[in-house]
């Protein structure tokens, strides 16, 4: 997508982010912030988001805020408490980018541990569901919020030997797209799917390990895309579902 971001773009606008701390997530929060929105920065090492809050306020960018959470482990009582701070602290949510996931094994099912099978479902899906669920009244409060689940090609057409990873971003898919016909109508919020595609990342490098990272496209090449959504320039769009084109 070749969107040019006017600089204040996210002026004034409150985003949550979650695996903030690497990846697509880390380029994704500073980005957000050198466009002028206030980030929240969720993920479970604490150091990781520490360094990504010190590169946002070196640059200038508007104070985040960081929440250490495992999604792992998180109750859905942990996440009332969490929605709770957020509203004390900010009174609304003008964007959620759900982005935090495990990859898994790449092994057949029926090889597959079946806790760590539940742990990814937990982090890819359910964790996603909580969290949204606990979000919704704050996301409520904004002017026009936007909702972004990411997911991946093997959400929309699981493959062989992706386990968990695949099963968990179909389940996410179809929740962001019940979750978009029922807030159509009913609230100001817009909800999408975006699959970024190959990055360059620690997950890709997982995935991939004889892949030359250096032929795999940078986070940073996906953001015109990813400020499209949080943007006010897609109001109006719900319910889609955006695919970043390879180089
Ligand atoms: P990375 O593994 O590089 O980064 C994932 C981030 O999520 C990390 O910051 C990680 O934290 C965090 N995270 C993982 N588990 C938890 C947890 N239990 N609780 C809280 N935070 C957690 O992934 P990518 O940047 O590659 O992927 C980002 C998104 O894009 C994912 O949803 C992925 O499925 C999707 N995607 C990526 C593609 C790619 O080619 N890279 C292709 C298609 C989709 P920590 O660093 O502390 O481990």
């Amino acid at each position: 997508m070749d969107y040019q971001a006017p600089q204040d773009l996210l002026r004034q606008k409150v985003i949550l982010v979650t695996g903030a701390g690497a990846g697509i997530g880390r380029v994704a929060a500073t980005t957000f912030a050198r466009y002028g929105a206030t980030v929240i920065l969720l993920g479970r090492t604490t150091a990781k988001l520490e360094a990504v809050y010190d590169e946002i306020v070196a640059a200038g960018g508007p104070q985040p805020g960081i929440a250490p959470m495992d999604l792992a482990g998180a109750s859905n009582d942990d996440m009332r408490q969490f929605a709770e701070v957020l509203a004390n602290t900010y009174g609304r949510l003008d964007g959620l980018l759900h982005n935090a996931a495990q990859l898994g094994e790449r092994i057949p099912v029926e090889h597959y541990d079946v806790s760590k099978w539940m742990t990814v479902m937990q982090v890819n899906f359910n964790a996603v569901f909580m969290l949204t669920r606990q979000l919704l009244p704050l996301l409520r409060q904004s002017a026009a919020a936007s909702l972004v689940f990411t997911s991946s090609s093997v959400g929309a057409n699981p493959k062989a030997y992706w386990g968990p990873y695949a099963v968990s971003k179909y389940a996410m898919e179809g929740l962001a797209k019940l979750l978009a016909e029922e807030l159509e109508n009913t609230s100001t919020v817009r909800v999408n799917i975006l699959n970024p595609g190959a990055t360059r990342t620690p997950m890709r490098a997982t995935a991939y390990p004889n892949e030359n990272p250096a032929t795999v496209k940078p986070a940073a090449s996906l953001m015109p895309l990813y400020l499209y959504l949080m943007g006010d320039a897609s109001i109006g769009v719900n319910g889609q579902t955006l695919r970043c084109q390879l180089p």
